[in-house]
């Protein structure tokens, strides 16, 4: 299948349109510009009015005004360097136009005195004097069509300027044909949006502020046509997933119930719904893809953990990926006691496990004698063979993309795949990373946690923390030192963390602090880590490792240092590390002062709310989608039109508007079905179009 023909002029290249030469085109790279269809979708973020005034009598300076005049008496400069003025007058005034470097001639011909001239451009007061330097427009009054009553401002890069944008963008404009509908007609309705070109006549062509508002309808359509397609792709995807034949796994019970009794709690009820939602997927012959959502502390480990076992009692195999060797080991720590009281082999694999060792794990494996594999990166490679692997989970923090996670569906041709997020994420961007998967939510913490008291404080109190962590480590406390990665290298910010390290063991003693970063030998990790939770150190100083999924509950004091320089998502799952266990716990978010405006917003909702589906939603309004998630490792797509902060309704209908269309037309062969394919095309939505070649 190849791209449809009517497409062609929006895909060729941009010095085909009119004033594009070789070296504009090479400028408009550097904003991601390379084709017609890019500048399309590349709508003005703001507009001027250029309404006609009687007068600039009265306007506040700076500002754009449009006026008629009369042109009066030119002054050429006096000495080299100085500006051309000429004095022109309007209803009520005289002021000046002034012109750095112009050509005597050429401003004589434009500017005759005595003539009547439209200008418009920035007015601005210079040594009282009013003035506008360099006008947009100078024309004659039969030429007034010439200057837009409101005119678009776009987006440049260096040696693209408006002049030029504004040309090039409605010369590929000229190029949009006629196509058939995508959208579906009872919705295009209600919502009154207009047709795909007519949007774009409007995006492009807007006649007052309220037209480059998010909600504008032209501009709300054509954000629904990026957000459609890319749900049709997650639709694409998730269909031939469950396309795909999978293997009915039934849960006998008998394991689980086994490890339910040696619990020393009961699962919550938010845990059992999720446990259910997976194995009714499982006990289904379909492909499961589900993501397990919930916020940290909330009890994601124990669910796929009674999903593993559905694996094994029904006669197969499991295999739960984590991020990092230390989460790694700490599942290994925490899964092994209940694993051995069902009587199921569990074992680890990790980068480094090597040679005779490796492969006697390897060998385990394809004879089936390893039932449940915990590991990290190194449990997905090639040469890893199962004897027969139902399930893989993904312990995964955000660090996969959307086709990372396809291809890891590959791996056991017919495993379910479950992934789990740990940081809550507001639904528009769950729907935009995670669309073609169901979706399990564990909107419940188990009782009796005590809310984590969180207090901001200046590092010039850095004494006062340290002798009430010396006070609650004398009772027996443990606690978490986080310092940040400000630095410029990996080993500045190293010496950072050391260098406090030896601050609070001069403090606290030397045993008491222990010391964790991402630069320190595997086994030197485990020692630290295992020392801290055996509670044989108090204090543990961290990089940012411990971010995720750490598990001690006795270590109720988080102290954050730099706090400021953290994501709220961040420090949300750091503070997420204490407030487990039975004692009241503290997070100190230390900061340098002063604080900006956002840093100061940001830990103040920290402290205000523990509510982790609160604070994303904070964060995505502060800092935006792509920032929020890291748009690179997150496989969240770059969205051009849509605003995902502004415009989050619209996922939630395009999911669903998706979903239904590939459900009444799965092959995409209806009047709207191919509607929907040119759409794909058009949004460059590759990989859903091999879906469709292939499905
Ligand atoms: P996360 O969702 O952050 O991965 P964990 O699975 O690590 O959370 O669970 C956090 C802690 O809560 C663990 O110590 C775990 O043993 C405990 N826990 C899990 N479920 C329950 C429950 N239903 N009741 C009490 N404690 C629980
Ligand atoms: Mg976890």
């Amino acid at each position: 299948m190849s791209r449809p023909q009517v497409l062609f002029p929006l895909f060729g290249g941009l010095e085909t349109l009119a004033g594009v030469g070789p070296k504009t085109a090479r400028n408009f790279t550097h904003m991601d510009v390379e084709k017609p269809r890019d500048l399309i979708f590349t709508l003005p973020y703001g507009g001027v009015d250029r309404g006609l005034r009687k007068t600039v009598k009265g306007v506040a300076a700076p500002g754009v005004v449009t006026v008629e005049v009369t042109v009066g008496r030119h002054f050429p400069p006096q000495q080299r360097g100085r500006p051309y003025r000429v004095e022109v007058e309007d209803a009520e005034t005289t002021f000046q136009l002034v012109f750095f470097h112009a050509r005597d001639d050429w401003l004589k011909k434009q500017l005759p005195t005595g003539q009547r001239r439209l200008v418009s451009g920035k007015l601005e007061i210079f040594d009282g004097v009013a003035q506008i330097v360099h006008p947009d427009h100078m024309v004659p009054l039969s030429q007034a069509a010439d200057i837009p009553p409101f005119e678009p401002v776009y987006p440049l890069t260096s040696g693209v300027t408006l002049k030029t944008m504004t040309k090039a963008v409605h010369s590929a404009l000229e190029r949009v044909p006629e196509l058939d509908e995508w959208i579906d007609g009872p919705l295009l309705q209600r919502e009154g949006w207009p047709g795909f070109q007519d949007a774009l006549g409007q995006a492009h062509g807007p006649t007052s502020q309220a037209d480059i508002s998010p909600n504008a309808p032209a501009r709300l359509r054509l954000a629904y046509d990026e957000l459609f397609s890319h749900q049709v792709t997650l639709a694409l995807a998730r269909a031939s997933m469950r396309r795909g034949k999978g293997r009915a796994s039934n849960a006998t019970g008998t394991l689980q119930a086994k490890v339910l009794a040696a619990l020393p709690y009961k699962p919550t009820g938010a845990q059992n719904r999720a446990i259910g939602e997976i194995a009714a997927d499982l006990a289904d012959d379909k492909r499961m893809s589900r993501l397990l959502q919930g916020d940290v502390g909330s009890g994601k480990t124990l669910v796929a953990f009674m999903a593993l076992l559905i694996a094994v009692e029904s006669g197969g195999q499991g295999v739960m990926m984590a991020p990092t060797e230390i989460l790694a080991r700490q599942h290994l720590n925490s899964l092994q006691p209940l694993a051995e009281t069902a009587g199921v082999v569990l074992e680890i694999l990790t980068g480094r496990d090597k040679g005779a060792g490796r492969a006697a794990k390897l060998a385990a494996l394809v004879r089936g004698d390893i039932q449940i594999l915990v590991g990290t990166h190194a449990a997905f490679q090639k040469d890893v063979e199962f004897k027969d692997l139902r399930l893989a989970i993904v312990d995964e923090q955000h660090r996969f993309g959307v086709s990372q996670r396809m291809e890891l569906g590959a791996k056991g041709a017919v495993a379910d795949v479950l992934v789990m997020t740990a940081t809550p994420i507001p639904r528009s961007l769950e729907l935009a990373q995670y669309g073609a998967m169901d979706v399990s939510v564990l909107d419940e913490k188990p009782p009796g946690r005590k809310p984590v008291t969180t207090a901001l404080v200046s590092a010039g109190r850095m004494d006062e923390v340290t002798k009430h962590l010396q006070k609650a480590i004398s009772e027996g406390r443990q606690a978490y030192w986080v310092c940040p990665l400000v630095g410029e290298s990996e080993v500045s910010d190293l010496t950072a963390a050391t260098e406090r390290f030896n601050h609070l063991r001069a403090v606290l003693g030397e045993g008491h602090v222990g010391l964790v970063h991402g630069q320190m030998a595997p086994a030197e990790k485990d020692d630290a880590m295992a020392r801290f939770v055996a509670g044989e150190t108090s204090v543990l100083v961290a990089t940012t490792v411990i971010e995720v999924g750490v598990d001690v509950p006795n270590a109720s004091i988080m102290v954050v240092e730099r706090a400021e320089h953290f994501g709220l998502s961040q420090l949300h799952q750091l503070r997420g590390r204490v407030g487990r266990g039975a004692a009241a716990s503290t997070c100190l978010l230390l900061y340098q002062p002063p604080l900006t405006e956002s840093g100061k917003r940001r830990l103040e909702i920290l402290r205000q709310t523990e509510d982790g589906f609160k604070i994303a939603e904070e964060d995505l309004a502060m800092r935006g989608a792509g920032d929020m998630i890291g748009t690179a490792q997150s496989g969240l797509p770059q969205f051009r039109v849509a605003d995902l902060e502004h415009q989050s309704a619209l996922m939630e209908l395009a999911q669903s508007d998706a979903r239904k269309l590939l459900h009444d037309d799965p092959t995409l062969k209806s009047r709207r079905g191919k509607a929907a394919r040119v759409l794909l095309w058009l949004m460059e939505q590759d990989q859903a179009i091999r879906l469709i070649t292939v499905g």
